[in-house]
């Protein structure tokens, strides 16, 4: 099957852990995933809360080199896609497109130049801000947040002239108005589900799913077993009701798939990237038409990086 998935956390842990991304027992490694064809893989770089200012660009060199080794090591298996000739030549080749993105803008270290350094790593998006306040304004877990700083207006700005897409997964309600209201064209969330049918505040409304559709961008439901269900108990089956939840808003064209492999808990059922397929073949059983079983997991996503 195609997949393309906007978020995981396993290229930082491969470097903390010292792992390799062909084989271990993470939740993604490209062996298991090699089922997959065409794979797209957003692999993220995540700046923690408690790094701020240099150290936090520190950070986000470090893990980017990380990346940079991993391609080395397995360049018959993994392509950073960096423009559209890359998705092109990744499609046909077996290999694992990988999209290097920024999760926590605080990889900037509060300095706006920086954005033309993560174009030139071929940056693909970046999370605003991750749960607590950052250079660029609040996150989803600030009590009595903000939006945007001048700082973060500037950042955006920037971001757009250079085509990295924005993501508004972890940002705070001002944060995401902010972003609707100053950014031209589509933006996303790469791994958020809905807050209809669970609580959590890094979960979207129905207005600003709707929001994000009208624009043109994409969603990524995300695995997160905390974010599926209130009782933190969740299934295969609850991933399939945020879809569906979605869906009725009109989503057909914005659903995608975010998992947070090796980012969180996955709920029962799943146990890695393996379990994708798993996922889809129950939106089939479920009678979902296949076209939009394939837009949900790929074309979306698809779409909206190649034509940033
Ligand atoms: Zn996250």
């Amino acid at each position: 099957m195609n997949y393309f998935d906007l978020h995981c956390d396993t290229i930082a842990e491969c470097w903390k852990q010292g792992k390799d991304l062909w084989d271990n027992d993470l939740h993604l490694c490209l062996k298991r995933g090699a089922a997959y064809h065409p794979w797209f893989q957003c692999f993220a770089v995540w700046i923690p809360d408690e790094l701020r200012g240099e150290e936090a660009y520190r950070y986000y060199e470090a893990v980017y080199r990380e990346l940079l080794r991993q391609e080395q090591l397995h360049s018959d298996k993994l392509k950073i896609c960096r423009c559209a000739s890359d998705f092109q030549e990744v499609q046909p080749s077996g290999k694992c497109g990988a999209l290097f993105t920024v999760e926590g803008g605080a990889a900037l270290g509060g300095k706006v130049e920086r954005v033309a350094r993560l174009k030139a790593c071929g940056v693909k998006a970046v999370t605003l801000t991750w749960n607590a306040s950052c250079e660029i304004g609040d996150g989803a877990e600030v009590v009595h947040p903000k939006g945007l700083t001048p700082f973060g207006r500037e950042v955006v700005r920037e971001l757009e002239r250079n085509r990295i897409a924005v993501d508004v997964s972890h940002a705070s309600e001002p944060l995401f108005w902010d972003v609707a209201e100053q950014i031209e064209g589509p933006f996303l969330a790469t791994h958020s589900d809905s807050r209809k049918l669970c609580g959590s505040l890094r979960n979207l409304t129905d207005e600003q799913f709707c929001t994000i559709r009208d624009r043109g961008g994409v969603v990524g439901v995300t695995f997160v077993r905390r974010f599926l269900d209130d009782s933190w108990q969740a299934g295969i089956e609850d991933v399939m009701r945020h879809i569906e939840h979605f869906l009725a808003l009109g989503g057909e064209n914005t659903v995608a798939i975010g998992g947070d492999f090796d980012g969180t808990d996955l709920p029962d059922g799943m146990t890695g990237v393996e379990s994708v397929e798993a996922l889809a073949e129950c939106l089939l059983r479920h009678n979902y038409p296949e076209t939009l079983v394939q837009a949900i997991f790929f074309d979306n996503a698809y779409r909206f990086f190649t034509s940033l």
